[in-house]
């Protein structure tokens, strides 16, 4: 019998932070930790920087398995036994399998458990296996859900939902439409924070402090008027790494993602709003703004091109732009009541940083100019944040009721 993981892992992600080469660029796996907890049981490899990895499932004996690329095994570990007391886990197995690939296996009795998940933590990097056995009762959320949570082994399991049915017609649609579920959590990510203003104005308005504002609004709007569970990356001005963002969101099982930006544009006269999704995108704009909202240079965004190739291809694309264009029409809606000029700059796919790692449908909305001076007078006011809030909220409503009709 096989068992789904509940989100089949992205493991796209790869390194492109070590440029410069090394004698040896595999990182050494130092440490394996498992923890066992009333209902789930959780395994950790500790290897402190980021290396790409798959995953996946072998029969006789059953066993999960995951193969870290670029790594080696400190031998301390290769002899060692793991032993873990339950059940539906038997032994643990960690091998170097080839030169420059470290091969854990989990042996367990897929006909006990009910799911597992593979994912990974930052700050240190470390990969988790969290194993789920059938017949525990779904534990109560660990948090509430307007927390911040910590980013460590010891944040609470995951809630657990059913193993979603093997239908191949429903590869590629999101979790929440296979299930038929809808969407309970959005996570919304207030782009920048901290020493990081992302844009300032001329007047001297930051980024961060309208992006946090607006997801403030929008977080009000959907807990109060939708009751859906929102969830901010930021709730104040400190400082999330990009790729933490998607991995609070799919820690919390977020079934959207929304990042929220201000733009900006060398030529000051050009203004408007615009949406993206996960892409790879030839237009040089294009890759202007994504090299500034990730923080690096356009050229890293041009070495980023092979990983999006295999991320892209797993993603969410198409509810992603689909999430997009309602975002886009709606915020265009409304933002014109105030500003009737608001150019509709569209829907875009492009190499955003912040889009990597999400396992739901994600997008980045750039809600206006804040290079350009009018929208920059506009952006300051209430009114003008809240329209923006209000627009990005009627169009998720907008694709959550799409949702319902398949
Ligand atoms: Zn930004």
């Amino acid at each position: 019998m096989r068992i789904r993981p509940l989100f089949p892992v992205l493991a796209c992600l790869s390194v492109f932070l070590s440029a410069a080469p090394q004698d040896d660029p595999r990182v050494e796996i130092v440490n394996l930790r498992r923890y066992t907890y009333s209902n789930f049981t959780r395994i950790v490899l500790d290897m402190g920087k980021l290396r790409e990895y798959t995953s996946g499932q072998l029969q006789d004996p059953g066993r999960i398995y995951v193969d870290v690329l670029q790594a080696k095994l400190n031998p301390v570990l290769q002899s060692q036994s793991y032993p873990v007391k339950v059940e539906y886990i038997g032994q643990i197995r960690i091998s170097q399998k080839t030169t420059s690939t470290v091969r854990l296996a989990v042996e367990v009795d897929f006909s006990r458990i009910q799911s597992y998940r593979v994912y990974h933590l930052f700050d240190p990097f470390r990969l988790v296996i969290d194993i789920t056995p059938r017949d525990t009762k779904a534990p109560p959320s660990p948090t509430p859900p307007d927390k911040a949570f910590p980013l460590t082994d010891k944040t609470q399991p995951p809630v657990k939902r059913e193993v979603a049915p093997q239908d191949p017609s429903l590869a590629g649609t999101s979790l929440a439409r296979q299930l038929g579920l809808g969407v309970r959590t959005i996570v919304i990510d207030p782009g920048h924070g901290g020493p990081r203003p992302g844009t300032i104005g001329k007047s001297g308005l930051q980024e961060k402090t309208v992006n946090l504002d607006v997801a403030l609004a929008l977080q009000k709007l959907l807990k109060e008027k939708a009751g859906i569970d929102a969830i901010l990356t930021r709730e104040s001005d400190v400082d999330v790494p990009l790729e933490n963002r998607t991995v609070i969101a799919n820690q919390k099982r977020a079934d959207l993602f929304v990042s929220i930006h201000s733009n900006a544009h060398r030529d000051r006269k050009r203004g408007g709003v615009e949406t993206f999704f996960l892409n790879i995108s030839p237009d040089l704009s294009v890759i202007e703004l994504a090299a500034a909202e990730n923080a690096t240079s356009t050229k890293n965004i041009g070495e980023m091109k092979t990983i999006l190739q295999k991320i892209v291809r797993n993603s969410k694309i198409q509810e992603s732009r689909d999430l997009a264009e309602r975002i886009q029409k709606n915020l265009v809606k409304a933002l014109s009541s105030d500003l009737p000029s608001i150019k509709n700059l569209g829907v875009k796919g492009g190499p955003f940083w912040v889009l990597i790692g999400g396992e739901m449908p994600s997008v980045l909305v750039e809600i206006s100019h804040l290079s350009n001076a009018k929208e920059e007078a506009k952006l300051k006011t209430r009114k003008y944040r809240d329209l923006a809030a209000q627009g990005i909220y009627d169009g998720i409503m907008e694709y959550i009721r799409s949702l319902g009709k398949g």
